[in-house]
């Protein structure tokens, strides 16, 4: 839709999350919602049955919703249908005579309060319960939890639901909150974006809105008083800034930028079934990370000729028990056949520091130093059953395809040493048990930890191969927490000591003769590749959506003028100077 600016109204910007990349421009859809209407009374005793007959009626008419709802995903792209349908899933579970029902029928009978209330009221208790937890993932749960009692006060109230069936065609939906079952009702060719008032980036709304390539930003509080319906507003969900009624030059400088990245989302499809080459013909293979096996898909339309890094903790987060050996299996075999030969590299649970598994719970003690406690291999060699039970699923979806086993947070010859004599006792228990697996697979090491990197030669002596873990080497090389935003600007990738561990372990992969990669984030900028090229790395794996981008850097690079550049920056001692070498080559070549 064309849209022209409004020279009566003054232009303003805001910066919030900006959660799924492009540019949209339309006028607003401003959607009243989250402001529920929650009627609150005593009741008398003889009520009570009659009111938890309301709650029951109303949760029956939340469950009717939500099967109508499952319904009208089956016509969704399948990523999306997927993701919806997980949660989905979760809201039916949460109906289904949940800690939820329960309490709040505890709240009708013990504190006589009507329906209406109770929910609420049970609603945030279990949100507060989840907010003291402090965790990213579990605020996502929190989003899941209040559309679940948002929805059956609706239904007891007898509000109807507002999709976004009003909003014009190409508007942009503006509102204080968008649930993902919101995102998922959005037409991709009706709606041209959204932004909200709250949510994040790990939120399911913002993994729609990027499986839908939806331009989208969350995160604006006094983002719905200052706009009005039909208002011409932009998103760039590349940067998370929202302007709203922008000016001439605002509007001509975003429909340029919107132009040329559908140039670029067209050069780089092109890109999709090319090879990995350098100019100079060197062969480089560009495989993709894994967080969720649903992620499967994107890599292989990225053109991914591997999964470099499979973490696998998804497999021990929300639940309350960690999975058997079976579950296991089964999850790793169906990503090791969806990869139709290519190799999987699955690294072994890389719980402690920041990441946390609930379901290993009582495992995980409350260390002193977290990132420098009972982490990743040190953690599973602590915990032999749990370990061995991880060692077998993997050696049986070997099976299935090539796998490599990889082991994150090694510091130790012995530690590796140690590994592989569990896996050949549990690889002769298979044998014994008659489960059907094929030779050993690689074993390699994450090299993270700087003392690694600094005894490469010594460990590549026990390993089939090296995986350049950038985002903890960093971390820990120049003590900087990477989760922390008050010293992110000390956390450099460019920094002569790192670059030096890097050149460190390449060289000792090299004289070994086995193959290193890195799968930091480093390897998904475009920036880093023809350093990292240089310095004697030929595998990089990153999150699928930076593969195109990168690949497009190898193949309009020189090997050879890449290692020259390499030796040359190897030889400063300051991160600006190498910086400004790296950028000055970057823009030549
Ligand atoms: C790394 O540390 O660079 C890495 C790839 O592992 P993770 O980010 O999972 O710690
Ligand atoms: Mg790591």
């Amino acid at each position: 839709m064309k849209t022209e600016p409004n020279s009566e109204r003054q232009e303003l910007f805001f910066d919030g999350v900006g959660v799924a990349a492009g540019i949209a421009i339309g006028p607003a859809h401003v959607v009243e919602s989250g402001a529920l209407n929650v009627p609150e009374y005593r009741i008398q005793r003889k009520q009570v049955d009659n009111e938890i007959a309301r709650f029951q009626a109303a949760i029956e008419n939340s469950r009717d919703q939500i099967e109508t709802l499952r319904s009208k995903t089956r016509k969704l792209p399948p990523a999306v249908a997927e993701e919806l349908g997980f949660l989905l899933d979760a809201h039916m579970q949460m109906l289904a005579g949940s800690r939820l029902v329960r309490g709040v029928e505890q709240r009708i009978e013990e504190d006589r309060r009507n329906a209406e209330a109770a929910v609420q009221s049970e609603i945030s208790q279990i949100v507060r319960g989840f907010a003291e937890l402090d965790d990213t993932y579990m605020a996502a749960r929190m989003q899941d939890i209040r559309d679940v009692g948002a929805r059956i006060i609706r239904s007891l109230t007898e509000t109807p639901y507002q999709a976004f069936k009003m909003a014009p065609s190409g508007s942009v939906i503006v509102a204080t909150e968008i649930t993902p079952a919101d995102t998922a009702l959005m037409e991709p060719g009706e709606i041209a974006g959204f932004a909200s008032g709250m949510g994040g980036a790990e939120g399911h709304t913002a993994i729609m809105a990027r499986s839908l390539e939806l331009p989208a930003v969350l995160g604006i509080p006094d983002l719905t008083a200052a706009v009005e319906s039909g208002q011409t507003v932009i998103v760039d969900g590349t940067t998370g800034r929202i302007v709203v009624n922008p000016s001439r030059e605002t509007l001509r400088f975003y429909r340029l930028r919107r132009r040329r990245l559908a140039r670029e989302r067209q050069r780089l499809e092109r890109l999709r079934a090319l090879p990995g080459v350098t100019r100079d013909d060197a062969r480089i293979a560009l495989h993709a990370n894994l967080e969720l096996p649903r992620e499967i898909d994107l890599a292989i339309t990225s053109g991914a000729e591997g999964i470099g890094l499979l973490r696998t903790e998804f497999m021990f987060m929300n639940r309350d028990t960690p999975p058997d050996e079976e579950e296991q299996y089964l999850t790793l075999r169906t990503l090791v056949e969806g990869m139709n030969g290519q190799p999987v590299t699955i690294r072994t649970l890389d719980v402690g520091g920041e990441k946390l598994a609930y379901s290993l719970g009582n495992h995980i003690s409350d260390a002193v130093n977290p990132a420098l406690g009972l982490r990743a291999i040190r953690f599973s060699l602590r915990q032999p059953k749990l370990f061995e039970s991880q060692v077998a699923a993997i050696l049986r979806a070997a099976h299935h395809g090539p796998v490599r086993m990889l082991l994150p947070m090694i510091s130790t010859v012995g530690e590796v040493q140690q590994v592989r004599t569990v896996v050949a006792r549990v690889q002769r228990r298979l044998k014994r048990r008659g489960v059907e697996t094929s030779n050993l697979p690689p074993i390699g090491i994450m090299i993270e930890v700087p003392g690694a990197a600094l005894a490469a030669d010594a460990l590549a002596g026990v390993s089939d191969f090296f995986a350049v873990g950038t985002n903890d080497l960093i971390m820990y090389t120049l003590a900087i927490d990477r989760a922390d935003e008050q010293v992110a600007h000390l956390y450099d990738p460019l920094h002569p000591a790192v670059l030096r561990l890097i050149q460190f372990s390449a060289q000792a992969a090299l004289r070994a003769r086995i193959p290193i990669s890195v799968c930091g984030e480093m390897a998904g900028d475009p920036r880093y590749t023809a350093l990292l090229l240089g310095l004697g790395v030929r595998e990089l794996s990153m999150s699928s959506a930076n593969l195109p981008r990168v690949k497009e850097r190898v193949r309009a690079l020189d090997l050879m003028a890449s290692t020259r550049r390499a030796e040359m920056i190897m030889d400063q001692a300051d991160s600006g100077r190498i910086e400004m070498l790296l950028d000055d080559f970057n823009e030549l070549a």
